[in-house]
């Protein structure tokens, strides 16, 4: 059997990278999925890969603003008749050190990447009426530093420990709330960093300090984790952080 058959899910950042590999997954599994995005055209291409035919729903929406994130839930409430798994996975990144970073660039990745946690839960958690897994996009710097990339570094640390409080305030209601890690995973948000900081993609993909198994990973490996995570294989377990990157953080 499938293995989010008959489940409904939500996706965010679901127009690109990782959180389009795996709301195609998702869909693949047997889940129906509501595809959300500030990249509208974006969530609407991946809704409408989304295999089988129909699978999958997009919508346009930023998710640092409350009524966006309400709007997301209802969504899948009002056109699949449930909620049972939310991949919190929309992020941003802005590779500069203290520094070089304005107060408005500060708060608008906290914004993205921690507010967002914090609003789709508000609105997911009394949706999930029959329990239900959440995962959030932490990264390997949420569990250690990382050069050039302050307030990134400081948000995912938030990711992963809101993560576990969550865990805790929500397990006897049947929610299951778990962080995935990634290392570097080829999409086009590494593609820009490579940008940022000005390096030619061949050098910086090559970096071997970060990747003992000689290359980044892509996003279809850590929809597999998701996938994992958001089943009913995961069943014990809870608040904790799984991490995908090809050996990286060892
Ligand atoms: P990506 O840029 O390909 O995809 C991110 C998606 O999030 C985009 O479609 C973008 O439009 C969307 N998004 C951005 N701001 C949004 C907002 N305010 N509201 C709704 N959607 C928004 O990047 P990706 O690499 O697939 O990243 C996905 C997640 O994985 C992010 O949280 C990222 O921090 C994390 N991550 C990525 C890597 C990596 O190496 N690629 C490593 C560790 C963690």
């Amino acid at each position: 059997m499938n293995t989010l058959a008959g489940k409904v899910a939500i996706v965010t950042g679901g127009a690109s990278g990782i959180g389009r590999a795996t709301a195609l997954l998702f869909a693949r599994e047997g889940a129906r999925v509501v595809v959300a995005d500030i990249d509208g055209a974006g969530a609407e291409a991946t809704a409408a890969q989304a295999v089988p035919e129909g699978s999958a729903v997009a919508v346009r929406a930023d998710v640092s603003r409350p009524e966006d994130c309400r709007r997301i839930v209802a969504t899948a409430v009002d056109t699949f008749g449930g909620l049972h798994v939310l991949f919190n996975n929309a992020g941003i990144i802005r590779r500069t050190t203290a520094l070089d970073l304005d107060v408005e660039e500060w708060d608008r990745v906290m914004a993205v990447n921690v507010r967002s946690v914090f609003l789709m839960c508000k609105y997911a958690v009394p949706a999930m009426t029959e329990g239900g897994s959440i995962v959030n996009t932490g990264s390997g710097w949420g569990l250690k530093g990382g050069g050039n990339a302050i307030s990134y570094c400081a948000s995912k640390a938030a990711v992963v420990n809101m993560t576990r409080a969550l865990a805790i305030d929500h397990a006897r209601a049947g929610i299951r709330v778990n962080s995935v890690n990634p290392g570097d995973t080829d999409t086009p948000m590494l593609r820009d960093e490579a940008r940022q900081l000005g390096e030619d993609w061949a050098a910086f993909a090559d970096d071997a300090a970060d990747r003992p198994m000689g290359r980044a990973g892509t996003p279809d490996e850590i929809a597999q984790a998701v996938l994992f995570l958001a089943g009913d294989a995961a069943s014990y377990v809870t608040g904790s952080a799984l991490v995908v990157d090809g050996g990286g953080l060892a």
